[in-house]
């Protein structure tokens, strides 16, 4: 028999005009840039869909998985391939929805391949009234709905073996991955900023990441590995990706030093705020992205948001603000951070946490209370420290990579020059 052929669908809704092709070809991409090192034998973009034609011995549960991933993907089946003949066409579109439960159905024939003798509505015909007579003489209630069916009985008729499938499975949906431009996220080792992150790569977003810890961690609690392991979990919908990891003790040390206690908490978000646009311009993203939830925790009161997002200019986008942890962890489950997340690290942010943080601060209060510090100085220190992995998705596994910061790499063509 010849090897499974999964249908990709896609919704029309983002191909309006001219970036048609654009979206498509980064939706190509995508799926094969997912399915590397699984055999495939190619795919084809017969009109409005996809379809992945399995190489032998290809393992259909893990082909799966991969295209289960793909962002842009509305939905996908697996159909069965029969042989060029209408009565194997009626036996396989029989086997295929007998066991289903439904009231209605259709049959819906697509022809790519005009050499086929029978036209699509003759298909759509012969495979209808079969399927009738057999739901008949099992004695069930089912008749044919044309305009809003229960399950459609879908047939490609292309070059090679007929195709029949009825059985839709929803896929991760959104925009195919890079297509939105460039932000940078703020990810820190909790359940929240992972899920900020999977929203806007559903958006098409591509994200580079930047995470701030502290070197005091004894080894095994520091909090870069889990880091690094949400880095493994979220790069497979974007192929690639890069970390920045930003030592924050010093200037931590610093803020305690010379801060007021109760809003020590805000002033460590306004220098990660900072140091982030440093970078995000750097690394040409256009936005920041943070995994804030309204009222969450006392640093994400709405003053105390506005009052530190005052020292940047870069639009800052929380896609969780509205949303309750039950979802945010709902989320983080099906995208496979949850578990990641869920290990003991060590968090920088409460370090030399103030008994009673500000709830409500506002940002002339937060920069009088910065009066005694040498912000661009304390910026300097946080970029100079920065240090960079690169991540990629090659034949179903993330690679890392670690990399000159591009700081050093500067000041070395400054010093040859
Ligand atoms: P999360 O569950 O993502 O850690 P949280 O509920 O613990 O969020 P905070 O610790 O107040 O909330 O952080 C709010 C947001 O600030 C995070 O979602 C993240 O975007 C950013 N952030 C916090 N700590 C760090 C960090 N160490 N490195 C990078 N970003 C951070
Ligand atoms: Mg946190």
């Amino acid at each position: 028999m010849s090897n499974p052929v999964i249908v990709v669908h896609y919704h029309e809704l983002f191909l309006k005009g001219r970036n048609r092709r654009f979206f498509l070809g980064k939706l190509f991409t995508a799926l094969r840039q997912a399915l590397q090192g699984v055999p495939v034998e190619r795919i084809e973009q017969p009109g409005d869909r996809f379809l992945i034609r399995l190489g032998a011995g290809a393992p259909l549960d893990e082909a799966i998985r991969r295209v289960e991933r793909v962002l842009g993907v509305a939905y996908y089946a697996v159909a069965r391939p029969v042989e060029r003949d209408m009565e194997a066409l009626c036996a396989a579109a029989w086997e295929e929805i007998e066991s289903l439960r439904f009231g209605t159905f259709a049959v819906r024939a697509k022809r790519s391949d005009k050499s086929f003798p029978a036209n699509t509505m003759e298909i759509e015909s012969t495979v209808g009234r079969h399927l009738l007579e057999k739901f008949r003489t099992q004695g069930r209630d089912v008749s044919v709905h044309l305009n809003d069916p229960e399950i459609t009985c879908r047939i490609e008729i292309t070059p090679g073996p007929l195709l029949v499938y009825a059985r839709k499975i929803p896929g991760a949906g959104g925009l195919p991955a890079n297509t939105a431009g460039r932000i940078l996220c703020m990810l820190s080792g909790g359940y929240d900023s992972a899920v900020a992150a999977y929203h806007m790569m559903k958006r098409g977003a591509h994200l580079s990441f930047v995470h701030f810890y502290s070197t005091g961690a004894r080894p095994g609690e520091s909090s870069l590995h889990v880091a690094n392991g949400l880095m493994r979990a979220l790069v497979p919908y974007q192929f690639r990706a890069k970390l920045h990891r930003v030592p924050l003790d010093a200037i931590q040390r610093e803020i305690v030093r010379y801060a007021p206690e109760d809003v020590r908490i805000l002033l460590y978000r306004r220098m990660m705020w900072r140091i982030s646009e440093v970078i995000a311009k750097r690394d040409r993203a256009l936005a920041l992205v943070t995994g804030d939830s309204l009222g969450q925790v006392a640093s994400q009161t709405l003053r105390n948001l506005a009052a530190v997002d005052a020292v940047t200019r870069m639009p800052i986008f929380r896609p969780l603000i509205g949303t309750d942890k039950m979802e945010i962890l709902a989320t983080a489950r099906k995208i496979g951070t949850y578990d990641i997340s869920s290990e003991p690290f060590h968090d920088c942010c409460p370090v030399f946490m103030p008994r009673s943080p500000a709830l409500h601060a506002s940002p002339e209060e937060l920069m009088e209370a910065e009066a005694k510090l040498d912000i661009d100085s304390l910026i300097e220190m946080g970029v100079h420290g920065t240090t960079v992995e690169k991540f990629r998705y090659l034949n179903g596994r993330v690679e890392v990579i670690q990399v000159k910061p591009r700081i050093l790499a500067d000041q070395q063509r400054a010093a040859l020059a």
